[in-house]
């Protein structure tokens, strides 16, 4: 059983990680409407893992026993200025995730709930490698500046990402 601050506190997650996850497909969709289908690939990609961020929480609330609430999800932002911009974005989004992620393991240390906080641990190595990956892409695109080959080069590496489950570990 958790407790109602951090079944709440979950909760507030899950639905962080669901925006999270509509944020990056309106990214999505910005970079397809630039043509620019491997940045669009890449912020799918993201759209998938954010997913099954929201949904490993959600799992986990539900495995606790405790009541799993679905709010609505905020309206994420469509348009850019640039692709720099858009990971500009991305990488803030990104931190601020982090530091809410590092309050809820603090709230579970605070409660002594060893067991979320063991299942937080997952989160902050994995927002270290995201943040990493985002701010790698943000600064390749300052190199580039307003070279369209450069763009191109990043565009054709950017299509190669592959979406995996990360949150399903072996067993
Ligand atoms: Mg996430």
């Amino acid at each position: 059983m958790l407790s109602q601050k951090m079944q709440e506190a979950l909760n507030k997650q899950v639905n962080e990680e669901f925006f999270s996850a509509y944020l990056y497909l309106a990214m999505s969709a910005y970079f397809e409407s630039m043509n620019l289908s491997g940045f669009a690939n890449w912020m799918y990609v993201q759209y998938q893992e954010e997913n099954t961020h929201a949904l490993k929480i959600f799992k986990y609330i539900i495995e606790r026993d405790a009541e799993a609430s679905l709010k609505a999800i905020d309206t994420p932002q469509l348009k850019w200025e640039s692709p720099l911009h858009a990971f500009e974005d991305a990488l803030n989004h990104k931190k601020k995730v982090s530091a809410l992620i590092n309050n809820l393991t603090d709230l579970a240390l605070i409660e002594k709930d060893h067991a979320t906080n063991n299942f937080l641990q997952w989160f902050i190595s994995e927002q270290v490698q995201e943040e990493a990956n985002a701010k790698k892409i943000k600064d390749q695109l300052k190199l580039i500046g307003n070279s369209s080959d450069g763009l191109f080069m990043l565009d054709k590496e950017l299509a190669l990402r592959v979406f995996v489950d990360e949150t399903i570990s072996p067993a």
